[in-house]
């Protein structure tokens, strides 16, 4: 991508009504666009970034058997009165429309009651299940407070998965796998080592529900965690009882405040019962099915990534989830033969598989050199008439202060050699 084509600028300044740092950073670096408060717009660079950590999600709920659809947005109230849920005393998040006759509607602010009245259509007997669904689709949820940029939004897709099982033994499998395949994710994202399994409320059908957890100043819950142990207790459920029936310390808990990427659900019958999610087991026996579900936040996961890997100058972003790896300065200016250079090298780099933004604009080195740091790809290449000289590229990586000197002919290979480690 040549920087002269990106029709988003940087800012110098950060917006004065947003107090995360996050949200300062993607709106200054382009990342996102705020529509409203709690509406943000997905600008190139921030897409880039939100398609790698679904990508990454993608992955691991396909090797974990998932099926990926898409649910509608639109929802008919008829399944909502089934549950109990259509009632704003009961959701109080509902945005809710009505079509030209009068026809009440609702915008999704979750897909149980959708999924499981689909499920109906395709579930009959034991051989039917287990069955896990998922999708990335767009929440409504009319948020009180809306205060943390792309951490929490009005409008935010959601990864759902649902779990459909014949027993509870065969939903507590997949329970325990769904906790390997969050673990793997957020580490994959970038923020294994900050992200903290968690116990929190679980409903009627089980103890605990588990959070993934990851500990920031910007989060908006507190957890008490253990280390050692690498697991947390949520303040909802933080009790001398609980502590104790963990087998944790309470003189070892550190409280910290800390922001919710994830969760996994028991769900139980609560949702099969009323819809009438039902199948003839083995012994010929009627049975509800079992059920959990799974969400994760992918543009809470992009805010919490901007949190944590920052620095006074911009983004830090883990290579995982960066929008290109490389950033491909050339400081020709009007020398045709750096100009020719530097092209020569972003088009080899490409090739090679690499992505690259190409900062070929008309622009000073310090302008230049300030916009790599705020939007923050993982590896700085620098051509000019002074490097070409030495026949070579100066290469720096975003998270150190240092740089060298790369002789042309070896750039490809040391970047390869660089973002491999
Ligand atoms: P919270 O407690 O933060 O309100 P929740 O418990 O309501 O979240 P779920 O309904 O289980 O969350 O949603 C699953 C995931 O979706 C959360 O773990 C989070 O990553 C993400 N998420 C929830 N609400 C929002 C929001 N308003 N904006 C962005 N992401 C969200
Ligand atoms: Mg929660």
């Amino acid at each position: 991508m040549r920087m002269s084509q990106l029709f988003t600028k940087t800012h110098k300044d950060a917006p004065k009504d947003e107090a995360a740092v996050s949200a300062q950073l993607l709106l200054r670096a382009g990342y996102v666009y705020k529509q409203m408060a709690g509406a943000y717009v997905m600008l190139p660079l921030g897409l880039r970034v939100f398609n790698k950590i679904i990508g990454i999600i993608r992955e691991e709920m396909d090797a974990a058997g998932g099926q990926e659809l898409t649910m509608t947005a639109l929802q008919p109230k008829e399944p909502w009165e089934a549950s109990g849920r259509w009632d704003e005393k009961v959701v109080d998040v509902w945005f809710k429309t009505r079509l030209q006759n009068g026809t009440e509607l609702g915008l999704a602010n979750t897909h149980e009651e959708a999924l499981t009245g689909l499920m109906r259509e395709y579930v009959t007997s034991y051989r039917d299940l287990p069955a896990y669904v998922y999708q990335f689709q767009t929440k409504f949820r009319n948020e009180l407070r809306a205060k943390s940029g792309i951490m929490r939004t009005r409008e935010f897709v959601m990864k759902d998965l649902y779990s459909f099982s014949r027993s509870q033994a065969e939903h507590d499998e997949f329970y325990e796998r769904m906790k390997a395949t969050y673990t793997r994710v957020f580490e994959r994202v970038g923020l294994g080592g900050h992200t903290y399994m968690t116990f929190a409320s679980g409903g009627s059908f089980s103890k605990y529900s588990h959070e993934f957890q990851t500990l920031t100043d910007a989060g908006e819950d507190i957890v008490y965690l253990d280390r050692s142990k690498k697991i947390a207790i949520n303040e909802e459920v933080y009790t001398d009882e609980v502590v104790k029936s963990l087998g944790l310390d309470k003189d070892k808990l550190e409280q910290h405040k800390a922001s919710e990427v994830g969760n996994i659900f028991t769900l139980g019958t609560k949702y099969s019962e009323p819809l009438g999610l039902t199948f003839t087991d083995e012994d010929g026996s009627v049975k509800p099915v079992i059920m959990g579900s799974y969400g994760i936040g992918p543009a809470r996961v992009m805010g919490v990534i901007a949190e944590l890997f920052h620095d006074d100058r911009g983004l830090l972003w883990p290579e995982a989830v960066a929008p290109f790896q490389v950033h491909l300065v050339s400081l020709a200016r009007d020398n045709q033969e750096a100009e020719a250079a530097a092209d020569q090298l972003y088009n080899q780099l490409s090739d090679a598989g690499l992505e690259v933004l190409y900062d070929d604009r008309d622009e000073s080195a310090g302008a230049k050199f300030a916009d790599a740091d705020l939007i923050g790809c993982p590896l700085r290449l620098t051509v000019s008439p002074r490097t070409l000289k030495e026949e070579a590229v100066e290469f720096k990586l975003r998270s150190q202060t240092d740089h060298e000197l790369v002789p042309l002919a070896k750039v490809a290979n040391a970047v390869a050699a660089k973002l491999a480690r």
